[in-house]
């Protein structure tokens, strides 16, 4: 076979945040500086690096940022109290629960608190719904980021047999509604499949959204198939043998650099198309007032 396509994330994320760095700009000419509010509940490691990031990625891109870090010991009810004050700060555009939060917290209660209007990351079932049935203004951003991947890169969907591997709330179901909603053929497999290496072996794309690392086999794939791994585990490691995978593949997504720089790409996206509607909201009250 000839070479496969390596699908370069950092240049999908790169395009986007450009344009994304051009509309907060003009936002700020009138009065608004784009904000996304990080919650970040307890003290994992990972969670502080992905909010860290996210942070630094507003700084860069001309938004800014507000950090909440409450203590491990924090009540779901602190927690959804937290949020409900987020949700009436008129400077917080966007809200981002960084997750897992800790056991002992009813995480989807503190989700679904999340204003619709300021549900960035796609996580309320609110916003699940309306993105489900094609219309919903925030999907998940990592489902958001592999369209655009594969957007990017021109690699058609419509009509093709999607296997997705996962069906969490946040990525393996969101991005089989979203193929399906681009006219893939999606079959959705999980913890409890039979034959999952049957399943994707019929697939021209592979979603891999497990959490195990270098789970997808080589000897599973179709000749061809356009691969997204949306996996990262400890180690830079992506839930597809990249090695193995790689001489049997169309296309492939790298870990690092394949979903996980176009996910905060679109967090901030989102969080400027949150303002601008904010913008736009007042300049319609201006509007019947005058
Ligand atoms: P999750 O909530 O743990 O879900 C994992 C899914 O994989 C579940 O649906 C589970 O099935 C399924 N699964 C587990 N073992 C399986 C097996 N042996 N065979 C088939 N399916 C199996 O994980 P997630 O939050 O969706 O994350 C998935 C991966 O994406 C992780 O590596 C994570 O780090 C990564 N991720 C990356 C980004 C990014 O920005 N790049 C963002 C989010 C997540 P059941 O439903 O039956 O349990």
């Amino acid at each position: 076979m000839s070479n496969p396509l390596i699908l370069d994330g950092l240049r999908v994320a790169k395009e986007i945040h450009q344009k994304t760095q051009e509309r907060a700009q003009k936002l700020r000419k009138q009065g608004i500086v784009p904000c996304l509010a990080t919650v970040l509940v307890g003290d994992n490691p990972s969670s502080h690096t992905y909010v860290r990031m996210k942070a630094k990625a507003c700084e860069k891109y001309g938004l800014t940022s507000v950090r909440i870090h409450l203590p491990e010991e924090t009540t779901t009810e602190e927690l959804v109290a937290k949020i409900e004050e987020l949700n009436r700060d008129p400077r917080v555009h966007g809200i981002l629960l960084q997750h897992p939060v800790p056991s002992h917290i009813d995480e989807r209660k503190a989700f679904e608190t999340i204003d619709l209007e300021k549900d960035v990351d796609g996580v309320t079932s609110h916003g699940y719904g309306e993105v489900s049935m094609g219309f919903g203004q925030y999907p998940s951003c990592t489902p958001a980021g592999i369209m655009a991947i594969l957007d990017y890169y021109k690699i058609p969907i419509e009509g093709k047999h999607a296997v997705v591997i996962g069906r969490s709330p946040i990525l393996g179901k969101p991005v089989s509604q979203l193929l399906l909603n681009r006219n893939a053929t999606v079959t959705v497999c999980h913890s409890r499949t039979v034959n999952l290496p049957h399943h994707v072996s019929q697939a021209d794309i592979v979603v891999a959204a497990v959490g195990k690392p270098r789970f997808v086999q080589g000897d599973w794939i179709k000749p061809g198939a356009v691969i997204i791994d949306a996996g990262y585990n400890k180690g830079n490691i992506g839930d597809v043998d990249f090695e193995a995978c790689l001489p049997k593949a169309g296309a492939i997504t790298p870990v690092p650099g394949g979903p996980g720089p176009v996910t905060i790409a679109f967090l901030l996206k989102h969080t400027v198309d949150a303002a601008e509607r904010t913008l736009n909201a007042k300049q319609h009250v201006k509007q019947d007032l005058a």
